[in-house]
């Protein structure tokens, strides 16, 4: 018998006519908070006021005992008691009389109203921030912290992480029940949320507010999924309601905390929502926090990659210049000992050398120059108006005696002016820096430069046939210090690119590549032709088909 009364999971107590408590089991003592039988008080466990479950600050006129011991049978009602240390407890129970008016008995489980007290929400945030706080990679810590919160806040939960332009994706998952924790896994592997407006997750991603829904139906739950399956998986889950909160940081949306109840289980309280946006909050701002120190720390890394290759790069063109400057004062002092004239043929070609290396230094120099410009924001254009033909056709010139040295031709298609309202120098730049790059990555391989207009956008392309670039480089050739060769084999600061499309987007233009490796690149850029009269959209005597 006194086993029974302990297995029961409810609290049991026994009171005779007179009020006296007969016996009780642990449920009970730790419902009442008594340690030993003594008498009723006012109908109620001493110490102990009943109150009313929805609202504990109003006491009950009659106790459940009291009505018990005049005869009534008090069937599944649901009552709040307050306890000897002022904590509220509601329970839901019954009591009759037994043995024909000896006594009564009570039977009452507790209805949580916050499976957390006040302690307990204070320690789960204490225990998260520890977690938080470590130097972890920060996904890897969203499982433990959902261990936290699972079985204590929650019957399950799932955090899902979709920083902006990234597609929302679950990285932490739990159910309390061991085998709803395989089918809840199991769901989201098979059916991941879609995209960035994911089906099943509510709209929280896109509001940014906390949703509680108490009681999910089954309708509900089946219209959240794709097909028959993935219906089946949610459905076996046992999901009655949730809880979700966005993860925001810095007015942003990267994630949100799902929180489940089951079937059974009481909705989620005010208190329980407050604890668990905290919880997000702080998880939001530690991943944040990560994604910052991870980024810093990819840029120093790149910084200081960008700093060895440009110490390597600027001393390049050093040591040739400083050699050729020796020699030649070597052989003037020798003349000059001797009595002989100096060879003006000679000092000439020698110059020659010394020139272009300087204009190598002076090149890389300014790249660096224009890149803290650019990041400072201080890139200033001059516009005026300009034929792009003749300016690329200016640089082709330029680049003749180079294209010729590396037995490679360099053609250009222009067969009307394109006139537009452009930075001539930046222009200029543009231009030349993707000339250069198709003579250095074009393998001696012909090289050709087109202009057209197209109503009010300039377009030019330079088009070569030689290394090409790898799908997987391709988007990232146009950033700062980033390269897709070795810098064994090219020399070069993996700057051009990144100041070029700086200056094109800067003029209101787009520069894209393709590419096939091995088999050449295409740059195409697309400049608006700016505020320019109507009538030099297109020049008169412009051939219909162009030569
Ligand atoms: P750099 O040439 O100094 O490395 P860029 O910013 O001009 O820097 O170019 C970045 C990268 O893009 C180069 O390192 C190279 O890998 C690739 N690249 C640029 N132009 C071409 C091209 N025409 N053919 C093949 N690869 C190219």
């Amino acid at each position: 018998m006194h086993l029974l009364a302990e297995q029961t999971g409810d609290g049991l107590i026994l009171v005779d006519a007179r009020g006296h408590v007969l016996a009780f089991n642990t449920e009970a003592g730790r419902q009442f908070l008594i340690s030993s039988p003594r008498m009723l008080e006012r109908g109620a466990p001493p110490g102990c006021a009943w109150v009313r479950a929805d609202e504990p600050s109003i006491p009950l006129e009659l106790s459940p005992l009291e009505r018990a011991l005049a005869g009534e049978v008090v069937r599944e009602e649901r009552w709040g008691v307050r306890r000897p240390d002022g904590t509220v407890a509601v329970l839901r129970g019954s009591a009759w009389s037994y043995g024909e008016g000896a006594g009564v008995l009570l039977r009452a489980r507790e209805e949580r109203t916050s499976r957390l007290d006040v302690a307990g929400g204070a320690r789960l945030l204490a225990e998260a921030g520890a977690l938080l706080g470590m130097e972890l990679d920060t996904e890897a810590r969203m499982e433990p912290l959902l261990r936290l919160l699972v079985p204590t806040l929650a019957d399950a939960g799932v955090l899902f992480l979709g920083p902006a332009g990234e597609p929302v994706r679950p990285v932490a998952a739990l159910h309390a029940e061991p085998e709803r924790h395989v089918l809840l896994v199991e769901m989201l592997r098979r059916f991941p949320p879609d995209g960035l407006e994911p089906r099943g997750l509510p709209s929280l991603f896109l509001t940014g507010r906390t949703e509680r829904v108490e009681a999910l139906t089954h309708a509900q739950q089946v219209a959240s999924t794709r097909d028959a399956e993935h219906a089946r998986l949610l459905l076996s889950l046992g999901l009655r309601g949730y809880l979700g909160v966005p993860l925001v940081a810095r007015g942003r949306v990267i994630g949100a905390l799902m929180l489940f109840r089951t079937e059974g289980a009481r909705a989620f309280s005010d208190e329980e929502e407050r604890l668990a946006e905290e919880l997000a909050r702080r998880t939001a701002l530690s991943l944040d926090n990560a994604r910052l120190l991870r980024e810093a720390r990819e840029a120093v890394r790149l910084r200081d990659e960008f700093l060895g290759i440009a110490s390597h790069e600027l001393k390049t063109p050093l040591t040739p210049l400083h050699l050729k400057v020796q020699l030649l004062q070597r052989q003037v002092d020798l003349l000059a000992a001797h009595g002989k004239p100096v060879n003006a043929e000679r000092v000439s070609e020698t110059l020659d050398v010394v020139q272009r290396q300087v204009r190598k230094l002076t090149s890389l120099v300014d790249n660096l120059l224009d890149v803290s410009r650019i990041t400072a924001g201080r890139l200033k254009l001059e516009l005026e108006e300009m034929d792009l033909a003749s300016v690329a056709a200016e640089i082709v010139y330029r680049f003749a005696p180079s294209a010729m040295q590396l037995r490679c031709s360099l053609e250009m298609y222009a067969p009307v002016p394109v006139l537009g309202r452009w930075d001539r120098l930046r222009l200029e730049q543009v231009v030349t820096n993707l000339l250069s790059n198709a003579l250095k990555y074009g393998a001696g391989q012909p090289v050709r430069l087109s202009v057209e207009a197209e109503g009010r956008t300039a377009r030019l392309t330079v088009q070569d046939g030689g290394i090409g670039i790898a799908p997987v480089d391709l988007p990232r050739i146009f950033e700062r210090f980033e390269r897709a060769v070795s810098d064994r084999h090219y020399g070069g600061l993996g700057l051009g690119l990144y100041i070029t499309r700086q200056i094109v987007e800067a003029f209101g233009g787009s520069v894209r590549a393709s590419s096939e490796l091995g088999r050449g690149s295409t740059f195409v850029l697309e400049l608006p032709r700016g505020d320019i009269p109507d009538e030099c959209l297109s020049p008169p005597g412009a051939p219909e088909v162009p030569a």
